[in-house]
Parts: structure tokens; C-alpha cells; sequence
């Protein structure tokens, strides 16, 4: 007979105190500016990094108001090697702000933590939890991810409205008791066990009743980002040969593909007439898309085939390019495409 799994948070608890971190040198304190200072750095950088720089960051400056009298300099000279300066920036803005608004006594309560420099919601729980013992949700990256598996949220993240329901959701998993060492519990099993890569659910406490788990979706939660639709143009290129070159024209050095070969674009009516080229028909090639930052080009590439090569078009912009030499032609990637695909066999 199967039995209900224990409450999520229980068994998250449990596989904490079994499996989890205890000796990390801030889980030895309540000091918030420890808690505080390992939260910062933790932030972007991985815990086997922060350790030294942690220590010799305490050793330099010992407490809050060691930091907050410190000049801005030194402290991002200390904070170098760790990256992401802003974190240096706003850790010294907000001891002076401690300081001066709160006579150097951090603030316990969560919401009045996340109003200082470089404290988001999450962290600022977080530090109430170490530091207070408060009974407030984290959400950072990992604990998003944990909570889109096991739930099975679908939907990017970031999105506003999916992480409206994920704070939610942290929120109403919270325990009534041992929430430190839930909270520790849920980012040790971000790191260590629900990774973003090959999670390892074998080892996972919350296996039971995970849905990415039990559909075999760990892959495909959390959602990854919406590639956002591209703005949409289309382009006919007129390629007119002769059967050994193909007409194109040099683009002008500032500008989408400057400087490159291109063939016309246009009516090929239109083309052909104003160059008083005469051609035996007009023939479609498939077409073919092509994604650049800011739009995606369909190109709709035509042959206009002539009989004989005529003379001209009297342009030094305009250039007949032998179908043998295309390889060495300065041209852009889909129009190499267009013309490998619709040209390169008549060379
Ligand atoms: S079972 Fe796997 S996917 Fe689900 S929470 Fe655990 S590690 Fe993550």
C-alpha cells in the first residue's frame, strides 16, 4: 500500500540536517552582517570561490561600521576578483545607510532589509532567517527552479505573472518551525542535487511527488526564456546570369551588409528593365530566412537567366562574379546560401 509523502517542507528538513552544509563559516553565526556579507557574495558566485575572499573580506572588515567608515575604494579593492562590482558598491552604500538610519543596528524585519542597496526580496529573507530567525520565503534562481520541477510550472520565470505564482508557492510551502534550516535545505539541494544540468532525483527527498520528475521533464522545467518575435521583412533578389557569372552590386560601406556583394533586390521586371537586360523568364528558388538581431529577413531569391552576357550595367558598383570563384566572393552568409543553392550547380 502506498502512504502519502511526508509534507514537503519535513522532508526537506530531514535531508537538510542528514545531507546538507553545517559548516559553512556563516552558518556559525547570527552576526547579520556575516549573514548579510556571505548573502552578497553568494549572490552570482559559487560558494567554493567565496570562502577565501569571505575571510579576508572579515578579516579587513570585521563589522558594520569598520566597512561603513571605509572608503569606497578600498572596499572595491577588497571585493576585487570577485566580479560584479556593483555588489561592492551597494554592500558599502548600504552599511553607511545602516549606519545613519538605523544608528549601525541591521533592521530584522524583512520588507525594511530589502529596502537597502543591493537587497532584493529573496536575499533580504534570507538574512532574516539566518540572522533573526524569521519565518519569511526565499526565491533565488535555484529555488525557482526546484519549485517549477516539482509543481510542474510551466512558463518562463522571469515572468512577471509565473513568478508572482512562484513566490506564491514558496510562501505557502514555508513550515511553522525549523525554518533556517529549511531555507539552508532548499539552496543546498539546488546546488548539489537539483542542478539545472542532470539533477540527480536518486538523492532527492522530494522525488516522491515531483512532477518533472515522474513525466521525465527535468529537461524541460523550468521553462526557458521566450525568444521574442522579430519584427518580419522580406526581399527579393534578382539573380541574373548568364550561366558562368552572375550579376551583383557592391553595397555601400555603412549599413546592413556595407560593403559586401549583394545581387539586386527588387521587381525583376523593374531591374531588368532599367539595366536594358532582356531575359529568357523568370524562375522562383526556394526561399530561405535568415535572423539578425533586430529582424528576421525572408529572402525570396528569382533567376532571370540571360542568353548572352550583355555589356555593362556601366557601374563600378556593379560586378559580374564567375559562378566558379562564389566561394571567394565577398559576400553575406544567406546570400552565399542563395546563390550556392540556386547558381553554384551551373558553374
Ligand atoms: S526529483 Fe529531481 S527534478 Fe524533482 S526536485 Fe528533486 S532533483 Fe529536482
Amino acid at each position: 500500500m502506498h502512504s502519502e509523502p511526508a509534507p514537503f517542507a519535513q522532508r526537506l528538513i530531514v535531508w537538510q540536517k542528514r545531507h546538507g552544509r553545517h559548516d559553512l563559516p556563516w552558518q556559525q553565526s547570527r552576526d547579520p552582517y556575516r549573514i548579510w556579507l556571505s548573502e552578497i557574495m553568494l549572490q552570482q558566485t559559487q560558494v567554493a570561490t567565496v570562502l577565501p575572499y569571505y575571510q579576508r573580506f572579515l578579516e579587513r572588515y570585521p563589522d558594520l561600521s569598520t566597512l561603513a567608515a571605509a572608503s569606497l575604494n578600498d572596499v572595491l579593492e577588497a571585493w576585487s576578483g570577485l566580479g560584479y562590482y556593483a555588489r561592492g558598491r551597494n554592500l558599502h552604500q548600504a552599511a553607511q545607510q545602516v549606519m545613519q538610519e538605523f544608528s549601525g543596528r541591521f533592521p530584522s524585519d524583512p520588507a525594511t532589509i530589502a529596502e537597502l542597496p543591493g537587497i532584493g526580496r529573496s536575499t533580504a529573507a534570507a538574512i532574516a532567517v539566518f540572522a533573526f530567525g524569521a519565518r519569511a520565503a526565499i526565491l533565488d534562481g535555484n529555488v525557482k527552479r526546484i519549485l517549477c520541477r516539482h509543481a510542474g510550472i510551466e512558463g518562463f520565470p522571469g515572468l512577471p505573472a509565473i513568478e508572482k505564482k512562484l513566490w506564491a508557492l514558496a510562501e505557502s510551502r514555508l513550515p511553522r518551525q525549523k525554518v533556517e534550516a529549511y531555507t539552508q535545505g532548499l539552496m543546498d539541494l539546488g546546488s548539489g542535487v537539483c542542478m539545472r544540468h542532470r539533477p540527480v532525483c536518486t538523492d532527492c527527498p522530494l522525488s516522491a511527488d515531483c512532477i518533472a520528475f515522474v513525466e521525465g521533464r527535468q529537461n524541460d522545467l523550468p521553462s526557458p526564456k521566450p525568444r521574442s518575435k522579430l519584427p518580419e521583412r522580406t526581399a527579393t533578389f534578382v539573380l541574373i546570369t548568364d550561366g558562368r557569372a552572375v550579376l551583383l552590386k557592391r553595397r555601400p560601406p555603412k549599413g546592413l551588409w556595407g560593403g559586401l556583394l549583394v545581387p539586386p533586390e527588387g521587381n525583376p521586371e523593374t531591374i531588368l528593365g532599367e539595366l536594358g537586360f532582356v531575359s529568357e523568364g523568370v524562375h522562383a528558388l526556394p526561399e530561405l530566412k535568415h535572423r539578425f538581431t533586430h529582424f528576421q529577413l525572408t529572402l525570396r531569391p528569382v533567376v532571370c537567366p540571360l542568353t548572352v552576357r550583355p555589356a555593362g550595367p556601366d557601374h563600378a558598383s556593379w560586378h559580374w562574379q564567375e559562378l566558379g570563384t562564389l566561394e571567394q566572393a565577398a559576400l553575406p552568409t544567406p546570400v552565399r546560401r542563395i546563390l550556392r543553392g540556386g547558381l553554384a550547380s551551373k558553374k
